[in-house]
């Protein structure tokens, strides 16, 4: 279960918080109320509660009128929505498939690849996936306080190897503005450090998020700034998506796109191909398609090694090179992702 605490108890009162927050606070968080506002009939009720106890749910507004009601199987929807599978014990699918929690040197600090490390910068998420490798991932416990970052950092000027920090989660933006811009200002007090990466979906489930305090603190940084969004579906890039890359963009933010392999969201070469050409459309390029990690309570979203490799070369005939995304596999103690 993750903890909203440091999000929701920031000092500000609900007046003074950014849009963005009130969004994320009136995020549908009740497995009913989903299913009531996508119109889905009594019987998905059970089920999503089953799931709902596992991982909580929650979808945000903006998100959620992408979907259309009435269709059970709408690929943004099968992203979010708890099903009664996720309590199903499947043989391989484990809390931790990727063992990230042996491979923390400091607090809220993850190295497994050379030359770059991720920041846990926020606990929680804005939108939670049904699917994610995080769900039972231990939030609370790392998601440092300015104090606790010393460690961290500390890690980082001692290694001169490093030449990008990656803002990860949970999702990083769900932190506020304020404390992302203290650390940023750390970071740039590292001399060897050149580039400031963002794992985020924030700008896609709530675009309202680039806002300008956000901005204010990417366009000033003497980093490189690259943010890789998360979209699996090319019906989640709507107009306010598409603009909210563009105030991005504006601000010298290199735009890329990590999707995973999903069953019944994206697993056709229609589907991959409409994602590409929409991204490229909001000036993203693709970058990473993941494979499903195997997460418990994820079993019913795997497509088989041998389907990925299928679609993937269906797709290099119909896509110019530059909007093929990379098919790769973390595997646990390699020294970066594995091309499949
Ligand atoms: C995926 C990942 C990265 C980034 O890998 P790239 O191939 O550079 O995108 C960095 N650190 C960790 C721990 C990761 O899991
Ligand atoms: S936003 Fe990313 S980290 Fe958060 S639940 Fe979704 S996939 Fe996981």
């Amino acid at each position: 279960m993750q903890d909203n605490t440091l999000i929701i108890h920031d000092g500000a009162s609900a007046a003074e918080s950014p849009g963005w927050k009130r969004q994320l606070s009136r995020a549908v968080r009740d497995p009913a109320e989903l299913c009531r506002r996508l119109e889905l009939d009594e019987s998905w009720l059970p089920g999503a509660r089953g799931g709902h106890a596992l991982f909580e749910t929650c979808v945000p507004e903006a998100f959620l009128t992408r979907m259309e009601p009435g269709n059970p199987a709408d690929p943004l929807l099968r992203q979010v929505l708890p099903l009664g599978e996720e309590t199903r014990e499947v043989s391989g699918f484990i809390d931790d498939p990727l063992e990230e929690a042996e491979q923390r040197p400091a607090r809220g600090l993850i190295h497994k690849y050379h030359g770059r490390v991720l920041l846990i910068a926020s606990p929680t998420c804005a939108v939670n996936c049904r699917y994610c490798f995080r769900r039972h991932f231990p939030y609370a416990d790392n998601a440092p306080s300015r104090a606790q970052w010393q460690e961290a950092l500390d890690y980082l000027r001692q290694d001169d190897s490093i030449r990008e920090a990656i803002f990860s989660g949970g999702d990083p933006l769900a932190a506020n503005d304020k404390q992302l811009a203290w650390l940023v200002g750390e970071l740039e007090g590292i001399s060897h450090l050149k580039r400031l990466r963002i794992h985020t979906r924030l700008p896609v489930v709530i675009p309202d998020r680039v806002d300008d305090a956000l901005l204010a603190w990417l366009s000033a940084t003497r980093l490189q700034t690259v943010m890789v969004l998360h979209i699996n579906h090319a019906n989640e890039i709507d107009q306010a998506v598409v603009d909210a890359c563009a105030r991005l963009q504006r601000a010298g933010v290199t735009l890329l796109n990590q999707s995973v392999l999903l069953r019944g969201v994206n697993d056709s070469v229609a589907a991959l191909e409409a994602l590409s050409e929409r991204l490229f459309e909001a000036r993203i390029l693709p970058y990473y398609l993941h494979v499903l990690d195997p997460v418990a309570g994820a079993a019913h979203f795997d497509a088989s090694d041998d389907e990925a490799r299928k679609l993937v070369a269906e797709l290099r005939e119909r896509l110019p090179g530059f909007l093929m995304p990379r098919l790769v596999r973390e595997i646990p103690g390699e020294p970066s992702k594995t091309p499949l």
